[in-house]
């Protein structure tokens, strides 16, 4: 399915998503078009799942009210290499189970943590870099 948009698919998706949801006449005739070109223009749009339509009734008529279709975020990866943190103390510490934010056993708190911490600030700090931004 191309993605590839004509200038008046593009005119006709702005109006769409500029509209809160505007019927199918209403397009049609902001576009100058005649009612076979905006179904031609509407089925277009609607299979390259840029729009969706959703049947209404307006005076009695049955039509359309098209709406845009949202695109989903991309969802952002990363990959990391496991061994780069499994000499962390906390892979072998006895106390892991009771180890939390506020608890005796803190990671906060934690001498082991720290050193390792300080040992490899180098090391995180790099692949701290390779991570996207969170949005
Ligand atoms: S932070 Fe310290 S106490 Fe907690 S699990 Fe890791 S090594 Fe153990």
């Amino acid at each position: 399915m191309s993605k590839q948009m004509s200038n008046l698919e593009k005119e006709a998706l702005n109006l769409i998503k500029n509209s809160n949801g505007i019927l199918q006449s209403e397009l049609v005739k902001e576009l100058g078009l005649d009612s076979r070109e905006g179904s031609r223009l509407v089925l277009r749009l609607t299979k390259k799942g840029l729009i969706r339509r959703e049947q209404v009734s307006v005076n009695g008529r049955r039509t359309y009210r098209l709406l845009p279709v949202e695109s989903k975020p991309q969802k952002a990866s990363i990959k990391i290499n496991i061994t780069t943190i499994l000499d962390i103390p906390c892979t072998t510490c006895p106390y892991i189970d009771q180890c939390g934010p506020g608890n005796f056993y803190d990671p906060a708190t934690c001498p082991l943590m720290d050193r390792w911490l300080e040992e490899n600030a180098n090391r995180i700090s790099r692949l701290l870099r390779k991570m996207p931004l969170a949005e």
